[in-house]
């Protein structure tokens, strides 16, 4: 019998595969950060892998019978000297040196790049020796992953559909790799860090299924629909046909979308809108990539921090900037700086402190990094280093008054001082922006603008403290609106302060990411959005069909409106 579950639904898509009942554990990623200072272990850790993948090999030599065709043995042979010569083994240990990442990672671009060498050889024999690279490179990949079994739940996650009381951002981080179906989960909000990082990866997922774990039952098919929050466990015949139509529907309008790919952002009034993309780690660009040739707004550098669960030192920082800026081809990277506490915290990072009864409101963000200079100094150092190679902006998080800006300027003095004593190369005027996301920063923006070099605006957050409502908090997540009168003024007010003093604004809170209010904000008068990749072409194509002479008056309209209801179907009206 068929068993039907709602929750909200938080990243859109449907997925149908079996459930898999999660249990929190460390699981095995393919691209992960090194620090400097475990970068000897982990070529330790390459070495071992290749030694072992060497011995293997020469078992099965030792194991052939005594008439096999020379030419196989040849083969094998030319495996074991693939194995020790240095071009695999210690190209991939300097790429972990020079990327400060995984070896499984490494020895991919390692191979990638060997491969690359055969395919461009002109004797077409030889092009075929590539597979030969492939083959060692995947006994080796085997070797590490058998090193890692014992750390590891070994669990395919494949298209399975993960049932959670809650997950945090670093279990969706580490279940990105397994490309799992769908998320869902009895707690959590839409604009919890899970739910974004959910949308970001382009999993669909559902939060607050109270009782999903109790109801569902491991290996059960499920259907989940992101779209709507909806769950259906063993399915009958009519709603397997209807979700899978729906499906190949997604398909094709995604394919359709795809001829946007690369072309430029304008409104049917010629107006030139920018159109970025938020990223957690580096590896995400790829992913944008796949989408637009789009330059990153939002780069959320504490994901880092929760990957590694602790402090990350200065060099694997730059080391990661590095990796975003390099991967962007020119594209310009704007880096928040930590932007750690509430949901997105560390263990024992900051010592054991009495925890604090309203995380959202305490130590976050720059307050955080200003009682922890060193760290922040650190994290200043590596950015303004990385700003020496290309086109990088910073950005701070949380900003609430002008006396924080001037902590953060003395500080940005000291980190240039250490770099100058040092003699490293760093950009001396690399452009600053703020994050306005606090009622307060929001009512004080002109005054923002005239100090900072660009501001962007975090809907998640302003959302959250202008309605006095936790984020993550689902029982109270039903009165989360980014439609709200007093939200709209506010974004009115910043938008409004960039104008008048000529200084850029984005936005990079979800708001931005929901194409719902793409045309309200464009009738706002916002011209530069930063959102989740997989939403990116879909935005492009509403503000490519969108007259902003046309919408402004009725966004004016719906700027004096009061009623939430009244704004709601006036902003549905501007998409039809
Ligand atoms: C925001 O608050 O809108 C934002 C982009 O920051 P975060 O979601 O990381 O808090
Ligand atoms: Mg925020």
């Amino acid at each position: 019998m068929s068993i039907l579950l709602n929750g909200v639904g938080v990243s859109r898509g449907i997925a149908i595969g079996p459930a898999y009942v999660y249990v929190r554990a460390t699981i095995k990623v393919t691209e992960y950060n090194v620090p400097v200072k475990h970068q000897e272990k982990e070529i330790k850790r390459l070495h071992r892998a290749v030694e072992a993948a060497s011995a293997q090999l020469h078992e099965i030599r030792d194991k052939i019978i005594r008439d096999t065709p020379e030419d196989i043995l040849a083969f094998i042979d030319s495996h074991l000297l693939m194995l020790e010569d240095p071009a695999f083994d210690e190209g991939a240990a300097s790429i972990i040196e020079e990327y400060s990442c995984n070896a499984e990672w490494a020895l991919q671009v390692q191979c990638d790049r060997l491969v690359q060498v055969f395919d461009d050889m002109k004797d077409p024999y030889l092009r075929t020796r590539k597979d030969d690279v492939l083959h060692v490179a995947q006994r080796i990949q085997h070797c590490l992953a058998e090193v890692q079994a014992g750390e590891f739940e070994d669990v395919n996650l494949k298209g399975k559909i993960i049932i959670a009381d809650d997950l945090t951002p670093a279990d969706t981080l580490m279940m990105q790799h397994q490309k799992v179906g769908a998320l869902v989960t009895e707690f959590g909000g839409p604009l919890s860090h899970t739910a974004i990082l959910a949308r970001n990866l382009g999993i669909p997922a559902v939060v607050g299924a109270h009782n999903a774990r109790m109801l569902i039952h491991p290996g059960e098919q499920l259907i989940v629909d992101g779209n709507y929050g909806v769950i259906i466990g063993e399915p009958d015949r009519r709603s397997l046909k209807h979700y899978r139509g729906l499906r190949r529907e997604l398909r094709a309008r995604k394919k359709e979308l795809n001829e946007l790919r690369n072309t430029p952002t304008i409104t049917q009034d010629g107006v030139t809108i920018t159109l970025q993309g938020n990223i957690d780690r580096p590896e995400d660009i790829k992913k944008l990539k796949l989408q637009d040739d789009a330059g990153v707004g939002l780069y959320r550098t504490e994901m880092l921090f929760l990957e590694n669960n602790e402090i990350v030192d200065e060099e694997t920082q730059f080391k990661n900037y590095k990796r975003a800026l390099f991967r962007l081809k020119g594209k310009p990277l704007t880096i928040r700086t930590l932007d750690l506490g509430a949901d997105k915290e560390i263990n024992e990072a900051f010592g054991q402190g009495p925890m604090a009864h309203n995380p959202a409101m305490g130590l976050r963000a720059i307050r955080r990094c200003l009682k922890e200079p060193e760290t922040f100094i650190n994290q200043l150092c590596a950015i303004l280093r990385v700003a020496a190679y290309g086109d990088v902006k910073m950005m701070i998080p949380m900003m609430t008054s002008i006396g924080e800006l001037e902590q953060i300027s003395g500080l940005i003095e000291q980190a240039k001082a250490q770099l100058r004593q040092r003699k490293v190369r760093f950009n001396e005027n690399l452009d600053i922006g703020a994050m306005i996301e606090v009622p307060a920063a929001a009512l004080s923006s002109e005054i923002f603008a005239h100090r900072m070099d660009f501001l962007s605006i975090g809907t998640n957050d302003l959302i959250q403290y202008t309605l006095a409502i936790d984020r993550i908090d689902d029982e109270v997540n039903y009165l989360y609106n980014p439609l709200h009168h007093a939200v709209l003024q506010l974004i009115q007010i910043i938008i409004d302060a960039s104008k008048k003093t000529g200084t850029p604004i984005s936005m990079c809170g979800e708001m931005a990411s929901d194409p719902r209010y793409t045309r309200l904000l464009l009738g706002m008068g916002l011209e530069y959005f930063s959102v989740q990749a997989n939403v990116l072409l879909e935005i492009k194509d509403i503000i490519n069909n969108s007259d902003i002479s046309k919408l402004r008056p009725k966004v004016r309209k719906i700027l004096n409106c009061h009623d939430l209801h009244d704004i709601e179907i006036r902003v549905a009206k501007l998409n039809k």
